[in-house]
């Protein structure tokens, strides 16, 4: 059995790419050290490959982003040393980021609208690409690259498609063997779509390069033409792509081609039950003459390796595996499947984490737990005497700046050098500073800043029982920002209050409504690893009834506003639509079941950059009084969505985007508010940023506050 593997972290084990392109923008260190760097890492890479399985790629690195990369290689852009890459990435004109189908991964995109008369060519002598200047390269798919490019008019689709398929074309004929990665190829198509796919790679037909196709996270719905195309092989997600896998049990795979069995799953941490996959890889090795065993998705969705974890629990650490431990897996099972090893035992955590408490409480749920009593309209009047706001209430999402002296305190924290009430104390001066500023500048509704919380998801994480957070389990979300997801491993409960002290002190330093503040459970879900052994919506229960705990002892300390996050609802919903019902039934079950607290606490929740379009009618079924959305980007014309199905509830504009470092002028601000007035009555809007402020400057902060606070004047002047 023939072994194959893809996508490792570009990280490396101590982080070396982030520390080292770091210091290449700080003016640190020189080009030539960071592509040093980056080849030591690959060339370690591919040690830890060659060490497990047969066949990898090796241009995998990339100085940024591979969809950037991809761009530069048929000759969109063209920068000439690493300072015009970066420009791209995040100079003031740079591209535009988004997430990386349902990954927390987020790539650079390619924006054809500000591209006068595309024309391709092929780059594949750039700087950028020096990486790919290998045997076996590793290059994102033409039409993977194009379906998530913007600005394209649908007519001019086809066109493009076909003109960049001749320059893959002349790029892989400088190789003898290449992997192209079309995940794209999982998403709901069209027929057109398809066709167009089938006609741009029959251009490839005839090469001398041998093709390895990628497909991942999720299955193909056009199984029959996928298996058509003119590759040497074909790789198939069969963990999250269980109907791909039906599909050659029961159609069988074409003999001159490889089926590459994505078996050992890339997108999460759990070890892989070894015997049914060897039972999978016999049922196929019956339908597929050339097969082999690989992930099956890219690798980099994980943390190196597990085995530099020191502290997590010896139980739970022998059932996780990160990046290289995957490798592993790959050679165990295809040593098992050839009987020259014994299939070890599945490896289970037992009763580690279970809490027979939480069970019985999911298990007793009844509809009524997710059904508010007192209907929107009522809860407005309650919440109208009670807070009395002015219209057009002012409110901010959360965090204040993080400053490097709040970074440094928190690390002094962690390391023992602060003792927890030298800590405390501190936390507690900058909440005090916090409330100040926000009364002198005169905003409606305030926040405690959330200066305690390295992140809104791993603050959470080491809070509850059931999940465990790691040392050194980083993963890249965009560029070189990398973040460590937890692991809920068990049964979840909150041992204790999690951010009550902060919020009660903050209430007590103002009459103003202080915001509780509190992430929700799909996104806690989406940015951790989860346990596969319950239903996710049981996992969402459970953290769902822990934060419901949070809000009722917010409650009973005189909080009478509460934002609940969900930053990731869109993002984690499934690629196709077909599982729409079933993940937005328990994601907005959720949401109200956390939020079922007394009708007098007005309920907040905040969603970043997202495509309402599609889901405006899941996000209304959450039974919030208030959503702040992003408005600034868009201009207000998101706005249309709310309108089409006259949305009822209030809606926060946010009117700053706060990716920028730009001051948004009073007139910016009431322009966007104006354009949204025409479609939601004026009763309903907020103003507010579009997002935290954790990454802004304070002079930056002050300033567009002030305006945003002007914008308010103006507008109740007016009314
Ligand atoms: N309350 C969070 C903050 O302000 C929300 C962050 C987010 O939506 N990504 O930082
Ligand atoms: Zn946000």
């Amino acid at each position: 059995m023939q072994t194959y593997a893809y996508g490792l972290p570009r990280l490396g084990s101590d982080r070396e790419y982030k520390k080292v392109i770091e210091d290449l923008w700080k003016g640190k260190t020189t080009d030539e050290n960071v592509a040093k760097v980056l080849a030591c890492i690959q060339e370690n890479n591919l040690k830890t490959y060659d060490h497990s399985v047969n066949v990898f790629p090796e241009g995998e690195m990339s100085f940024y982003d591979p969809m950037l990369d991809t761009a530069i290689l048929c000759g969109i852009y063209d920068p000439h040393n690493l300072a015009e890459y970066y420009e791209l990435c995040r100079g003031s004109d740079a591209l535009e980021m988004t997430k990386w189908f349902n990954t927390n991964y987020h790539y650079l995109v390619t924006d054809f609208s500000r591209i006068k008369n595309p024309v391709f060519r092929a780059n594949i002598q750039n700087m950028a690409l020096q990486f790919k200047q290998c045997q076996f390269p590793q290059l994102i798919g033409p039409f993977t690259f194009l379906k998530l490019s913007k600005g394209i008019a649908k007519n001019d689709f086809h066109d493009l498609f076909i003109a960049l398929v001749k320059i893959y074309k002349e790029i892989i004929s400088n190789y003898t063997k290449v992997q192209i990665d079309e995940p794209a190829f999982v998403l709901d198509l069209e027929q057109q779509e398809i066709e167009l796919i089938k006609e741009g790679y029959r251009l490839l037909d005839g090469s001398d390069c041998e093709i390895a196709l990628m497909t991942y996270y999720d299955s193909v719905d056009f199984m029959d033409s996928l298996l058509t195309l003119p590759v040497t092989a074909i790789g198939l997600d069969l963990v999250r792509g269980q109907a791909s896998y039906q599909y050659i049990l029961d159609k069988g795979f074409p003999s001159d081609k490889t089926l590459i069995a994505g078996l050992v799953d890339g997108r999460n941490i759990w070890k892989n039950d070894i015997s049914d996959t060897v039972a999978k890889l016999k049922s196929l090795s019956g339908k597929a003459a050339k097969l082999m065993l690989s992930n099956a998705a890219p690798l980099y969705h994980l943390p190196v390796s597990v085995a530099v974890e020191n502290k997590l629990p010896n139980i739970l650490k022998e059932c996780l595996s990160f990046a290289a431990e995957k490798l592993t897996e790959i050679h165990l099972v295809s040593a098992c499947f050839m009987g020259v090893q014994n299939v070890p035992n599945k490896c289970h955590l037992g009763s580690f984490g279970r809490d027979e408490i939480v069970r019985e409480r999911t298990g007793s749920l009844r509809e009524e737990d997710f059904i508010k009593t007192v209907p929107l309209a009522e809860r407005r009047k309650k919440h109208n005497a009670l807070l009395n706001l002015p219209l057009f209430p002012t409110t901010t999402i959360g965090s204040y700046p993080q400053t490097a002296e709040v970074r440094n305190k928190r690390a002094a924290f962690r390391s023992g050098k602060l003792s927890s009430a030298q800590y405390n104390k501190y936390i507690q001066g900058e909440i005090d500073k916090l409330i100040k500023f926000q009364e002198d500048l005169g905003l409606d509704v305030l926040v405690h800043g959330e200066f305690e919380r390295t992140d809104m998801v791993e603050f959470f994480a080491q809070k509850l029982a059931g999940i465990a957070t790691t040392q050194n389990g980083w993963i890249i979300s965009y560029g070189t920002r990398a973040y460590r997801p937890p692991i809920i491993f068990g049964d979840i409960s909150r041992p204790n209050p999690m951010t009550l002290s902060e919020i009660k002190y903050a209430q007590a330093q103002t009459r103003k409504p202080v915001k509780g503040m509190l992430t929700g459970a799909v996104t806690i879900i989406a940015w951790s690893y989860c346990r596969e052994d319950i239903p996710v919506s049981d996992v969402a229960y459970q953290i769902s009834l822990a934060l419901k705990d949070e809000i009722l002892d917010y409650e009973k300390e005189g909080i009478r506003i509460v934002q609940v996050d969900e930053a990731a609802f869109r993002e984690k919903a499934p690629l196709k639509k077909s599982h729409w019902e079933d993940y937005f039934k328990w994601a907005v079950r959720s949401f109200n079941l956390a939020t079922n607290t007394d009708p007098d606490t007005q309920i907040h929740t905040h969603m970043c950059y997202s495509e309402f379009g599609e889901i405006i009618n899941y996000i209304n079924q959450m039974d919030y009084d208030v959503i702040s959305i992003e408005a600034a980007r868009s201009k207000g014309d998101i706005i249309k969505h709310f309108e089409n199905i006259a949305f009822k509830r209030q809606i926060g504009l946010g009117i700053w985007d706060i990716h920028s470092s730009c001051v948004p002028s009073v007139a910016n601000m009431l322009d966007i508010v104006r354009r949204s007035l025409q479609k939601i009555p004026k009763e309903n809007f907020w103003l507010n940023p579009d997002c935290g402020l954790k990454t802004r400057e304070w002079p930056e902060t002050e300033q567009s506050l002030k305006n945003l606070l002007e914008t308010a004047r103006q507008l109740r002047n007016k009314s």
